[in-house]
């Protein structure tokens, strides 16, 4: 639920997971282990977390597909270990003019839960439709029930009082449809979405009456919202690993419709080690492998590791609004996330974890980095790069969407420099583009 990254000097999972992919078919998880299978470019995620987090939520922060060895997720170009993104000095974008640039960028999304999707509306409407009583008078006392969370606790019951609408397959797909349509409102072009099959099945729900809902709704994602999307399954690990071997059983009927396998949940007293075999499994059976660690558990402070991800590449999850909503950070986060984003060569990824509940969706999660870290558009360019070069998608789509990253960061610099473009965009509406000539050599330089 709630992603964290954990970065630098944080700790981040020992050992948690890393799930290379391919190769090894069995790769426990272990953070990062650079083994990466030549051939096929093997997404590693990587999760990471800032700080302890209290019991229950660990915050993973996965990462998706990083290419270790090729060239980094991080460098938009391919080339190297990219540079600190230090490097890159901007002015400020005030407030408007942020927002619409960042919602302008194409991006992935790879971490998210669908479950923490469920907006107070619909999950009012849902209650009322399938007659589950909720402690809430409307949708308005529904919202104001997800302002403010004192604790990890008050989070998770009010996290799982709304998964208890969810019973049938139409609330799932209307549940998941609803999601996809505000990411591709956003700008994101590729989601690949957590789902928690534990989460419902221990109420009684089963697959059957679950996953076609979510399946139907990924699958007709780029028909209907134009963006593609994928599932990756999470076990819980405080439930086990024999458990998290009986949903993987339960999933082999619908095996072509999942992108990959997770491990969620508290990490506390719950380390990754004994999911191993199931992770192995899961190999074999040719789906990715991610994790969410560091949060509660895990090293802390371990420049070594850090200095392991950087090296590696291994893409790292970052859900910013989620750490600052559940206050998982005992020091300042701010000054955490700012050294993340601009004093590591950390393959960073921005995402957003349970919008409905912990601040909002991906454009919110960007604005606030750019905020408290002070990144500029070629920053943030860099970021949306970023976050299809470790998604799981294929070499070409990834070219394809990052030359789309280029195009509308160029598109911005080219505005920027027309005076009279400027004023265009003033007030919150889009630029009118076609009107300016275009550029006449590509401005964009993410590095
Ligand atoms: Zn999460």
């Amino acid at each position: 639920m709630i992603a964290m990254l954990r970065s630098s000097g944080m700790d981040v999972g020992g050992g948690e997971e890393g799930g290379e992919e391919g190769a090894d078919a069995g790769g426990a998880p272990a953070v990062g282990e650079g083994e990466q299978p030549q051939q096929e470019q093997q997404q590693q995620h990587g999760l990471t977390s800032l700080t302890p987090l209290p019991r229950h939520m660990q915050v993973l922060i996965e990462t998706p597909g990083a290419q270790p060895t090729a060239g980094g997720a991080g460098g938009a170009d391919g080339g190297g270990t990219p540079a600190p993104t230090a490097a890159l000095e901007e002015p400020r974008l005030e407030d408007a003019r942020l927002a619409t640039f960042i919602e302008r960028l194409p991006k992935a999304e790879l971490h998210v839960h669908i479950e923490g999707t469920l907006e107070p509306d619909l999950m009012m409407a849902l209650s009322a439709r399938n007659g589950v009583a909720l402690p809430y008078a409307d949708v308005a006392a529904a919202a104001a029930a997800r302002e403010h969370f004192n604790n990890l606790q008050e989070f998770l019951d009010c996290y799982h009082a709304g998964m208890a609408v969810l019973l049938k397959r139409q609330d799932y797909y209307e549940l998941t449809d609803a999601y996809l349509a505000r990411a591709a409102a956003e700008g994101v072009r590729h989601a690949e979405i957590f789902f928690v099959p534990q989460g419902h099945t221990a109420r009684g729900v089963t697959w059957a009456d679950f996953f076609p809902g979510l399946a139907e709704a990924v699958e007709g994602a780029e028909a209907r919202h134009g963006l593609t999307a994928a599932l990756i399954m999470c076990f819980m690990r405080d439930l086990g690993p024999e458990a998290a071997m009986q949903t993987l059983e339960e999933a082999l009927p619908y095996r072509s419709q999942i992108l990959g396998v997770g491990l969620e949940s508290a990490e506390r007293g719950f380390p990754p080690g004994p999911f191993q075999a199931v992770f192995e499994r899961a190999a074999t059976l040719g789906w990715k492998r991610v994790a969410h660690a560091g949060e509660e558990g895990g090293p802390e402070n371990d420049a070594q590791l850090v200095s392991h991800l950087e090296a590696t590449q291994v893409p790292l999850t970052v859900c910013p609004l989620s750490n600052l909503c559940l206050q998982v950070y005992s020091g300042c986060l701010e000054e955490r996330l700012r050294e993340l984003a601009v004093g590591t060569r950390l393959a960073l990824t921005v995402n957003s974890d349970d919008p409905a509940y912990l601040g909002g969706y991906v454009c919110a999660n960007y604005a606030y980095l750019a905020r408290v870290a002070g990144l500029g558009p070629r920053h943030l360019a860099r970021l949306a790069a970023s976050s299809f070069q470790a998604s799981f998608l294929d070499p070409a789509a990834k070219q394809g969407h990052v030359e789309a990253v280029h195009q509308a960061l160029d598109a911005w610099l080219h505005e920027e420099r027309v005076p009279t473009g400027a004023s265009c965009r003033a007030e919150g509406g889009r630029a009118a583009g076609a009107a300016l000539p275009a550029p006449a050599a590509p401005a964009c330089a993410l590095e």
